[in-house]
């Protein structure tokens, strides 16, 4: 058996896989933030003790919210963590039990790509949530960087003299396809606001009303796609990945938001990288789960 666990801000998720990669069970506990999430790490032993038969256990793979280096958690905010070891700590606490920590996007990353019916060999996987976020697999392993960095296409370029981005840069891709970002879009694209839109904009009411065909929000939604589609040619010319995944709360929009993008990419796209397809994330909240999972048992299994 091996453990997936994806260490969230609200609650943790476990999830214990067979060998053959089947999902036995799967539980979560609550996230302890009292006193920078010093109680996290016994909770999460004393769920596993009571939960799994640790002579069963081949590899425990974490997924955490933060910057990873190794296996060191560089720092978790959402936690209240710096600096925590997960696998030097894991490692004393079950000393038979290989650990493997990653990033939680780029988890969420190898959990998609893994989870087709023919696994991907190389994919790019976006979220598009509060912020934007992502993974890139090569050769079914998660691309972390020199410095931790790999995969952060949130911060990709893609406005001149853009507003400033969370990271403290200007124009980067967060600031226009993150669901914050279409309102801000929005927010600034609206001359005369009408009831209908003013009090209640989020970017799931902007989709809608272009589904229904309201022509600033079609209008709208025209601009982030064309700004995500070029973001994603000029991932496709560097990575040319078996398949892009859109995921996040903003790709509950469904085909709505992946066929525009596709449309667009297709007219921009050098060579071969049209045939790259664009879907949908598969996995939900559970990608990072999933992930953990794999990233531990591939470490094992090598
Ligand atoms: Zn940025």
């Amino acid at each position: 058996m091996y453990l997936g666990i994806d260490i969230g801000g609200t609650t943790i998720k476990f999830g214990l896989f067979k060998s053959s990669g089947a999902l036995d069970k799967t539980w979560t506990i609550d996230t302890n933030r009292e006193f920078d999430g010093m109680f996290i790490v016994n909770d999460i032993e004393a769920s596993i003790g009571d939960n799994v038969a640790i002579h069963t256990l081949k590899g425990i793979g974490f997924a955490a919210p933060g910057p990873v280096d190794g296996s060191l958690v560089i720092e978790a905010v959402n936690l209240g963590w710096q600096n925590v070891d997960l696998k030097a700590i894991f490692e004393q606490k079950f000393p038979d039990v290989p650990v493997t920590v990653e990033n939680d996007a780029n988890a969420a990353a190898l959990g998609e790509a893994m989870s087709r019916p023919d696994a991907y060999q190389s994919m790019v996987f976006v979220t598009l949530g509060t912020g934007v976020g992502g993974g890139v697999i090569i050769d079914q392993k998660i691309v972390e960087g020199a410095h931790g960095v790999g995969g952060e296409i949130g911060h990709l370029q893609v406005v001149e003299h853009g507003v400033t981005c969370n990271c403290g840069q200007t124009g980067c891709l967060e600031t226009v396809a993150s669901a914050t970002g279409i309102v801000r879009i929005a927010q600034e694209r609206f001359k005369t606001p009408t009831a209908l839109i003013k009090d209640t904009m989020t970017a799931k009411v902007i989709f809608d009303l272009a589904k229904d065909g309201d022509a600033f929000a079609v209008d709208v939604i025209d601009y982030v796609t064309d700004v995500l589609a070029k973001a994603l040619q000029n991932i496709a010319v560097i990575i040319d990945p078996d398949a892009f995944v859109i995921g996040g709360g903003v790709a509950k929009a469904g085909s709505f938001l992946t066929d525009q993008l596709k449309a667009k990419f297709d007219k921009i796209a050098f060579s071969n990288t049209r045939n790259i397809p664009i879907e949908l994330a598969i996995l939900g909240n559970n990608a990072g789960m999933y992930g953990a999972y794999h990233s531990v048992k591939k470490e094992v299994e090598a």
